[in-house]
């Protein structure tokens, strides 16, 4: 990860030694100056160690130059914080699932790659009753449950199938390679209640899903998909909760289809 910012800053550094006796004073001198500089300062970025004390000062002493490690302490942070504002934007810090960008433009990318007989099943998925648990327990105790489910999703999913929080109480999932038949068994694993036992105000809450699927194959557009998907949500709901309905092909709902 360190390897880039470190290459440019020696090669920077590199190109200030002529003589041969720079190849010996200026190593030395450049790491000694960075001992000192660095026992003074900590390089703490976010309450990470922003570069290793040796790796800095090897940096130094191969390009015998201070200026170098300064180059270097620079480089590796905007390299962090380009990585660290590329996370932020892709993921919700409730429940550490990718944001619904992340998810869509994980999805379709891959639903570009996947072969053109290949299928897949997208599921929107929606806590029951949510409104309900935060006029109760309070809004953090929502969270709490809010934070299991992603954890019902992720332990209950493959590692390859991409799950996202779509925003609110709803979260999306898409499973590559599946028929309709097995997503309506995972769906029913996912829908059993979860229990959940807040600290405070101490009880028991048992929360249950309701999930709309629909079919994706290579070439349909998303947006479309995720319509379909809601349709049967809908439905879900409309039957009782707790269950999975999946797309029949029938009218879209006309508030999703909007
Ligand atoms: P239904 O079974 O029909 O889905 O009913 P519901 O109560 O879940 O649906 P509704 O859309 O009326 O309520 C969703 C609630 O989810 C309302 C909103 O305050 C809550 N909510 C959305 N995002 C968050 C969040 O990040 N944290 C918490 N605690 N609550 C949230
Ligand atoms: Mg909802
Ligand atoms: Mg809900």
């Amino acid at each position: 990860m360190q390897e880039m910012p470190k290459l440019i800053a020696i090669l920077i550094a590199f190109m200030s030694l002529r003589k041969p006796v720079d190849f010996v004073v200026k190593p030395l001198f450049a790491g000694l100056f960075m001992c000192l500089f660095a026992f003074g300062a900590e390089f703490y970025m976010h309450g990470e160690f922003l570069v290793e004390f040796t790796d800095l000062i090897i940096v130094t002493m191969v390009a015998s130059l201070p200026f170098s490690g300064i180059i270097f302490l620079v480089v590796t942070y905007l390299d962090r914080l380009q990585e660290r504002l590329a996370m932020m934007a892709l993921t919700d810090p409730l429940t550490s699932l990718p944001n619904r960008r992340a998810f869509l433009d994980w999805t379709s990318r891959l639903l570009a790659r996947i072969d053109a007989s290949d299928q897949g099943v997208l599921m929107l998925i929606d806590a029951d009753r949510f409104k309900h648990v935060n006029d109760n327990w309070g809004h953090a105790v929502g969270d709490l449950c809010l934070q299991r489910v992603a954890e019902r999703l992720t332990t209950e999913l493959r590692a390859f199938d991409v799950v996202g929080r779509y925003g609110g109480e709803e979260f999306v999932v898409f499973l590559p390679g599946i028929s309709l038949e097995v997503a309506h068994e995972v769906g029913a694993r996912l829908c059993r209640p979860i229990r959940i036992e807040p600290e405070s105000p101490p009880g028991r809450i048992s929360l249950t899903l309701s999930i709309g699927a629909a079919l994706v194959r290579r070439g349909d557009p998303l947006s479309d998909v995720i319509v379909q998907a809601d349709t049967a949500l809908y439905r879900a709901k409309a039957n009782g909760r707790a269950r999975i309905e999946i797309w029949d092909g029938g009218p879209l709902r006309p508030s999703a289809a909007a």
